[in-house]
């Protein structure tokens, strides 16, 4: 049987599966969709925003694309944020990516595969790469560097977003949120909350309410050197990943 025919025979048993696990479930999809989420994250088959979180459908509206870039520039980004803030009305937007970016890691490699399109697209990762150069330099193994990368790149898509109008002046206020899944164990990190430790343990210092509603343009992130996210990947390169 090939795949493609082996996923409709799948379906037919997720349908009959989810229509008894919950009965009203086609009912209210067929009402409409009332999305609380918009999820921007990486095309990349491993990261599929619904599994990984657990999520029904409904529940998140989506967009993915290589690197989960969101470029204002693009009507592709643009008609999907403008769909989710002012008809779907989501109260957050989550950007994800993602350890092991096979595109976050063509943006530190020289350019090759004969794919015009897809270096354009990752034209951006480059020049972040080139603005945090320093940092990243410092990185000895491709695979950390990448996957500094891969967190910078989320932080700059979240801000972007953030700055936009678009975002700002939607009603009620949106929350941009900036996570990273990884590959390895299938944990999501929030970005936010690894700036300050003391977020989890309801030590003095920044609250999980203030995090959670701070805009992430007035968050200082931590360098590779120099906080929470940054320790993160020093750890990962003392371990000799
Ligand atoms: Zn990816």
């Amino acid at each position: 049987m090939s795949f493609p025919n082996q996923l409709l025979l799948q379906n037919v048993a997720w349908a009959h599966e989810a229509g008894r696990r919950d009965p009203a479930l086609f009912d209210r999809l067929r009402q409409g969709q009332q999305p609380k989420v918009l999820w921007i994250g990486c095309a990349d088959s491993r990261v599929p925003a619904e599994i990984v979180t657990g999520a029904r459908p409904g529940d998140i509206f989506v967009h993915r694309n290589i690197a989960n870039l969101f470029l204002p520039h693009d009507d592709n980004t643009m008609s999907v944020l403008e769909y989710a803030l002012y008809v779907l009305r989501v109260s957050d937007v989550v950007v994800c990516g993602h350890n092991g970016c096979g595109g976050v890691r063509a943006a530190l490699e020289p350019p090759g595969h004969n794919m015009p399109r897809v270096e354009h697209r990752i034209g951006v990762l480059r020049q972040l790469a080139r603005r945090h150069g320093a940092e990243l330099a410092a990185i000895a193994c491709l695979e950390n560097r990448a996957d500094r990368l891969a967190e910078l790149n989320v932080i700059e898509q979240a801000r972007t977003l953030e700055t936009l109008p678009l975002v700002r002046n939607a009603l009620p206020r949106v929350c941009v949120h900036a996570w990273i899944f990884d590959v390895r164990n299938g944990l999501i990190r929030d970005l936010a909350r690894a700036i300050d430790p003391s977020v989890d343990t309801g030590a003095t210092g920044t609250s999980t309410a203030d995090v959670t509603t701070m805009p992430l343009s007035q968050v200082s992130w931590p360098d590779a050197h120099g906080g929470a996210a940054g320790q993160h990947v020093d750890q990962r390169s003392a371990a000799g990943r």
